[in-house]
């Protein structure tokens, strides 16, 4: 995974309000092509490894026991320059300050439970791509 290819989950929020299909068409429409996919369940000690970068944040307790609440769907993207592409097409952190027609702005509840996850940059799409997939899986 180079420069063109980003990670991304369909939060527990957003698999429980049924807004797979949705964001998944989305997701198609901006141009994304899905190179490896699962439908899934983090266990705690997964969330905590997952957001282990978020240790010493506040919020990390709560992220945690989210992120393990319920399913979730993981995903490896392929785009041009898509790590900040993707992030455009989610929108801010907090649903509240997400731009019109994201997918936080259209799908997420609030800051903890904001419907969708993308990596931050080319090193961690390939870091959390292979968390979730191995090379097998991977198209
Ligand atoms: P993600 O990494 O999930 O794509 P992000 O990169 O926009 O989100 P981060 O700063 O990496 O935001 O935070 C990771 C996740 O932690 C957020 O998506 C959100 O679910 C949660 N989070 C971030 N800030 C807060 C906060 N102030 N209060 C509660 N939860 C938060
Ligand atoms: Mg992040």
């Amino acid at each position: 995974m180079q420069g063109n290819r980003t990670f991304t989950m369909i939060k527990p929020d957003a698999v429980e309000n049924n807004y797979i299909g949705a964001i998944l068409e989305k997701i198609n429409s901006a141009g994304f092509t899905i190179k490896a996919m699962v439908y899934t369940r983090l266990s705690k000690r997964d969330a905590e490894q997952f957001y282990a970068v978020h240790k010493e944040r506040p919020f990390y307790g709560e992220l945690v026991e989210y992120m393990s609440s319920g399913p979730i769907v993981a995903a490896i993207l392929e785009k041009d320059n898509a790590v900040a592409d993707f992030r455009t097409l989610i929108g801010a952190t907090n649903p509240a300050e997400a731009a019109e027609g994201t997918i936080r702005k259209l799908y997420a509840k609030d800051i903890s439970a904001n419907a969708i996850h993308g990596s931050d940059s080319d090193e961690n799409a390939q870091i959390e791509g292979r968390f979730f997939f191995s090379e097998r899986d991977i198209h």
